[in-house]
């Protein structure tokens, strides 16, 4: 983690292998799929930022309800719901459920030291806990038409190193954005040397490709 150069990296490769490790102990345990507690406000913070962090290709597979690349389907029943509504229902039960919750202060309530310590997924969340106030529908919009689109038809076997999702050759290193990058000045990692997609090509620097999971 020393190793990674940005603070939105590091979240990035952390919340990455995270996800991993709840994927790997579903299919030990024989699970038939995992739920995900995630809001309407959480799934829109995960749609713009993973486009940010260049990882736009696997945004089917993180937000919809059904099967995955990981061999376990995805369910998000709380996928209709805001953050907001969400806090506001755990103070109304009886006996209230507030207390169980773990409590995480708002986005746009934290100080931040300085903008260099500020993440993508950080300003995400600040942004529609700020919309999701006045113009609730901008947030859920943002997932419904997120929603609609449709995961790459290719089946590819090759899987990207960090985020394991699979990856065909135009998604890796450099190819996979199709931007103005010139392949000549290119390092190996952005020339897809190590079988990274292009967002995570972005999150992990060369020296510390070797300590990835397998
Ligand atoms: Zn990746």
């Amino acid at each position: 983690m020393n190793a990674i150069p940005s603070a939105t990296s590091r979240a990035d490769v952390l919340s990455t292998l995270l996800q991993r490790l709840v994927i790997r102990f579903a299919t030990t345990h024989a699970c038939e799929g995992i739920l995900f507690g995630s809001s309407t406000t959480k799934l829109a913070e995960v749609v713009l930022s993973e486009t940010a962090k260049g990882r736009g290709f696997a945004i089917p597979w993180l937000i919809s309800d059904g099967p995955t690349p990981f061999g376990i389907s995805f369910y998000y029943p709380l996928r209709e719901l805001l953050k907001k509504e969400l806090s506001a229902f755990a103070n109304m039960t009886d006996p209230m459920i507030a207390p169980l919750v773990h409590a995480e202060p708002l986005a746009k309530e934290q100080v931040i030291s300085s903008m260099k310590n500020t993440t993508i997924d950080f300003l995400m969340k600040q942004y529609f806990e700020s919309v999701e106030e006045s113009y609730p529908s901008i947030v859920a919009n943002a997932v419904r038409t997120a929603g609609k689109l449709q995961a790459p038809k290719a089946a590819s076997t090759q899987r990207c190193k960090l985020c394991a999702m699979p990856v065909t050759e135009d998604l890796v290193g450099i190819h996979g954005w199709v931007g103005d990058q010139i392949e000549a000045v290119a390092t190996e990692i952005e020339k897809g040397s190590y079988g990274l997609c292009y967002g995570c090509t972005r999150s992990v620097p060369e020296e510390a490709v070797t300590f990835l999971p397998d």
